[in-house]
């Protein structure tokens, strides 16, 4: 695995994964662009997700809503009033921070202070994070008391109160601007599926339990966006909602901690690398009844969140339904008169309607590509003593399935033939397969080894009959990115060689 975050990002620019956001303009903070091969490793991810979790299953249905809501949506789920962050403004460099990364900037010692200060376990850091959350005026006083650095390290005065700042981008709606013509960039995926239960259930007949999918890009005016892709302000993400039956909602739970957690394992993120946060009562939303957040080990950040699996309880669609009276919801929810939706379904024992219970399973697709991209990244030394760094991703995410080498880039029997196996190849449907006629065989290797390409075949002279072995003759080395291992293989049989090894 990577040991540091600026191996990856240094890899990843060199060879095309991810580059800054209007690089050319100086940069955007908190957005980037996946390159070439960036952009099939997303793809790949998203696609594993989407085929474990859709397609292996018989209780889930997919959903692609739009980005753009309705600020009703929006106000009643909540995100009006409490999708903020406390921010201070540093007066004198004119830089706003948010509280909690502020502490976690610190070194042990500081942040044990804060801790002391806040009368909080210094060892419990979600709750310290939470305290400090709750109490934005003793968190500052507590802060400053302990010396942070940045935004408190100088005068005092010199910096505001804390004060929420909301994170979603607003945006106006048709050509006037007036009080009314508003919508948001939505700051997650799931209020889509919450405000389209109604519409799945009526098209689909789906009774509980049962689950709706969906993949999409996710907006968030981060504060202080950083960590490479780790914390950006247009993320996307991987979301399920799965709706049951209120009282087998703590099993859901569990099973689906047990799926997620093997299917990380799948994409080459091992157990051992991920610890299980069982979120603390006092940290959780109000409309948590339990929340597990796992903890991916990030190289240079140590463990922070990949994803969250929270127990919503009927929160969601308590809080977009009409007639809320009416339905004994458990969750404490605002009062919604806008809504013209009965968001039940019936009982599956009773048949009276029920608002359901939901358990969301919520990843980024970017941290995600971070955490894949860290655990395949391998240095090795070779026998003859060289270095080399291959990413050993597991062959269903390689952004290129295979690259087809001529020997030689000016002879066009090596090349013709090698474009022909490429165009074979590729009919597999296995995914990108690369004609790779730079002319330097080994540089050529050492690149995809680098962007993690499973098979290299080369086309040489023996296999057009014009080398020393005519035995050769329609045969193709393949060589293996892992154990290096290079096979002739015959062109008659290349295509089920490949498709078995790539199954
Ligand atoms: P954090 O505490 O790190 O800000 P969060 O608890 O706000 O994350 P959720 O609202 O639970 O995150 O979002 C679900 C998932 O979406 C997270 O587990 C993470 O993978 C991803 N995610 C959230 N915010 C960002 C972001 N700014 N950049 C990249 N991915 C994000």
């Amino acid at each position: 695995p990577a040991t540091s975050m600026e191996e990856l990002v240094s890899l990843c620019k060199r060879r095309g994964f991810i580059f800054q956001g209007s690089e050319i303009y100086g940069g955007l903070q908190g957005f980037y662009d996946y390159g070439p091969l960036g952009v099939e490793l997303k793809n790949n991810i998203k696609a594993a997700w989407w085929r474990t979790n859709v397609y292996e299953r018989d209780d889930m249905e997919g959903l692609d809503a739009s980005i753009i809501m309705h600020r009703m949506v929006l106000r009643h789920s909540g995100h009006e009033a409490t999708f903020s962050d406390p921010m201070v403004d540093n007066k004198k460099n004119n830089k706003r921070y948010r509280l909690d990364h502020l502490v976690k900037d610190q070194k042990a010692d500081v942040i044990a202070r804060v801790a002391a200060a806040m009368g909080v376990d210094a060892e419990n850091f979600p709750a310290l994070i939470a305290a400090l959350n709750a109490d934005p005026a003793k968190a500052s006083e507590a802060l400053r008391a302990a010396g942070v650095r940045d935004a408190f390290s100088g005068e005092v005065g010199e910096w505001t109160e804390p004060k929420p700042f909301n994170m979603m981008f607003k945006t106006t709606i048709g050509p006037v601007a007036d009080d009314e013509s508003y919508g948001y960039l939505r700051p997650e995926t799931a209020q889509g599926i919450f405000t389209n239960f109604k519409n799945v259930v009526d098209s689909t007949s789906r009774r509980l339990p049962f689950g709706i999918a969906q993949i999409g890009k996710a907006f968030r005016n981060e504060i202080t966006p950083r960590n490479f892709i780790f914390r950006v302000r247009e993320l996307e993400q991987m979301e399920i909602e799965f709706f049951c039956t209120p009282g087998t909602d703590e099993d859901w739970h569990a099973h689906w901690l047990e799926k997620r957690l093997s299917w990380w394992e799948a994409q080459g993120v091992p157990r051992s690398k991920i610890e299980i946060l069982d979120v603390p009562k006092e940290d959780l939303a109000h409309y948590s009844k339990r929340t597990y957040d796992l903890m991916y080990d990030y190289p240079t950040l140590g463990h922070e969140e990949i994803e969250g699996i929270a127990n919503r309880s009927d929160y969601d669609l308590g809080s977009h339904t009409k007639n809320q009276s009416e339905l004994g919801l458990v969750a404490r929810v605002e009062e919604n008169s806008d809504s013209v939706a009965k968001l039940t379904i019936p009982h599956p024992e009773t048949n009276k309607p029920v608002v359901p219970f939901v358990i969301e399973p919520s990843a980024g697709v970017d941290r995600a590509m971070l955490a894949v991209l860290s655990e395949a990244f391998t240095k090795e030394t070779l026998e003859n003593g060289n270095e080399r760094i291959v990413l050993k991703l597991r062959p269903h995410l390689a952004p290129i399935k295979v690259a087809v080498i001529p020997l030689a880039r000016n002879k066009p029997e090596l090349v013709d033939l090698a474009r022909t196996i490429k165009g074979e190849l590729q009919g597999l449907g296995l995914g990108r397969v690369l004609l790779e006629d730079s002319g330097n065989i080994g540089k050529a290797y050492r690149r995809h080894d680098e962007v993690g390409t499973p098979y290299c075949v080369t086309v040489d002279f023996d296999t057009v009959g014009k080398g020393e072995d005519p035995g050769l003759t329609d045969t193709v080395t393949v060589r293996d990115r892992d154990t290096l291992a290079q096979e002739r293989v015959k062109i008659s049989e290349l295509s089920s060689w490949i498709q078995a090894k790539l199954r």
